[in-house]
């Protein structure tokens, strides 16, 4: 097989940059390890930033974003049973929107196939070759070995895919924080207990109360990384959660049975650089983020906005300057996201090995951005997402 762009990985990263890609008449093979089902089963981020409501639009699969996304122009923090607002659209003039990223592949799944586009399930054995000379890519597919050769590869599988360890270890430099806690999240088909998210920072720990539909919630309550999900009853969640958030919100808060639950571990992390060769990682791949900053998915659509561009420039006018900056441009993106969603994380959680003083700290932090216009600004402009 040949194919113009091999892209590893058919989650949102994979398949947004072989939507826009075939719009813009360049060939693409996406090769995914699992199944549509169970990717589509996998439950995850939720807030889409401007950028990438953008990119779904220029993809031509907004459509139903547009007409069952919630636009929020804003967001609520709370603190010892306080509770106080984020204006992003008087801070920036700016939203995001809240749509599920299993809609948002739904959608692109659901395009690709309109399209005619290929997308190959149920691939093992994934290997990336002679990325510094002519590239192609080996798999296994119903029992039988593949070789799909190509132009360039996009590296869309990931934190746990291959792509990022076909990078030299001499190449490849890694940074990374882990957190001592996780969140214990649950989704439950019940409304949502405000029309903004809560982000809630309690002596028992962070919670955040959010929402997929108006009648799908998202609820999550820091939790140990020793814990697992069968250790919480859906009465024991919902108990927790309502001594977190506000006391007006834990009154009218309607619980239901959870139809999931899972356990998610915290930890920011980055790869450089994000080329090597014809090989081009984005997404997962490349990095991972806190969820506190609504910021996972956003990024990877950031990735895919600087990668689709660099190759409509190489292929469709013959420049190579997008692809030459393309870890560059990217990288200096992510180093801003990584930085918010740390700090948020900070802001709002509590440590094991917080002290007094740390608590403190946190405290005259809440504060300071309760009671200051600039803080807030400096917080919208980074939560409804940066200018690519
Ligand atoms: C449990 C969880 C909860 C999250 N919650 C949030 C949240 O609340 N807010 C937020 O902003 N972000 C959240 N994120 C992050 C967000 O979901 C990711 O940033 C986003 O999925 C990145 O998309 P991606 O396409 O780059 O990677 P992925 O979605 O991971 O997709 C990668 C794809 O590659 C495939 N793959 C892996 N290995 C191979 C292989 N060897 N061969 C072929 N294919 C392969 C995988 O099956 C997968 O389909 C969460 C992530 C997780 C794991």
């Amino acid at each position: 097989m040949r194919t113009q762009v091999a892209i590893i990985g058919g989650g949102p990263s994979g398949l947004l940059l072989s939507q826009l890609l075939h719009k813009a008449g360049i060939e693409t093979v996406v090769l995914e390890r699992q199944t549509r089902d169970y990717v589509l089963g996998r439950i995850r981020a939720g807030v889409l930033e401007t950028g990438f409501v953008n990119l779904m639009r220029e993809a031509g699969v907004a459509e139903r974003m547009d007409a069952e996304g919630f636009v929020h122009d804003g967001t609520l923090i709370a603190y010892d049973n306080e509770q106080f607002r984020i204006d992003f659209a008087k801070h920036t003039n700016n939203h995001v929107v809240v749509y599920g990223q299993t809609e948002v592949t739904r959608d692109l799944y659901n395009a690709r196939d309109a399209m005619g586009g290929t997308v190959i399930h149920g691939v093992s054995d994934v290997e990336l070759n002679d990325l510094t000379g002519k590239p192609y890519v080996t798999f296994t597919h119903d029992g039988q070995s593949k070789r799909l050769d190509c132009d360039f590869i996009a590296g869309c599988d990931g934190f746990h895919g291959p792509s990022r360890q076909a990078i030299p270890l001499d190449v490849r430099r890694e940074y990374e924080k882990v957190y001592p806690f996780g969140w214990l999240g649950i989704l439950s088909e019940t409304p949502p207990v405000d029309d903004e998210l809560i982000y809630a920072n309690s002596e028992r720990g962070f919670a955040l109360c959010s929402m997929r539909n108006a009648n799908l919630s998202r609820y999550y309550v820091q939790c140990s990384l020793s814990d697992s999900p069968d250790d919480w009853t859906d009465q024991a969640f919902w108990d927790e959660l309502k001594r977190r958030i506000p006391e007006d919100a834990a009154d009218k808060l309607i619980t239901g049975p959870s139809i999931e639950k899972s356990i998610a571990p915290l930890r920011s992390f980055v790869t450089e650089p994000m080329r090597y060769g014809a090989l081009f990682l984005c997404g997962d791949a490349a990095h991972i983020v806190p969820p506190t900053g609504a910021k996972g998915l956003n990024t990877a659509a950031s990735d895919i906005h600087y990668l689709y561009t660099g190759l409509v420039q190489h292929y469709l006018h013959n420049d190579s300057n997008g692809l030459d900056t393309y870890s560059q441009k990217a990288l200096s993106r992510i180093w801003k996201a990584e930085r918010f969603s740390w700090w948020m994380t900070n802001l709002l959680h509590r440590f094991p090995d917080q002290s007094a003083f740390d608590i403190k700290m946190q405290r005259a932090d809440l504060e300071f951005l309760r009671d200051n216009d600039a803080a807030q600004t400096v917080l919208a402009e980074n939560y409804v997402g940066l200018p690519y």
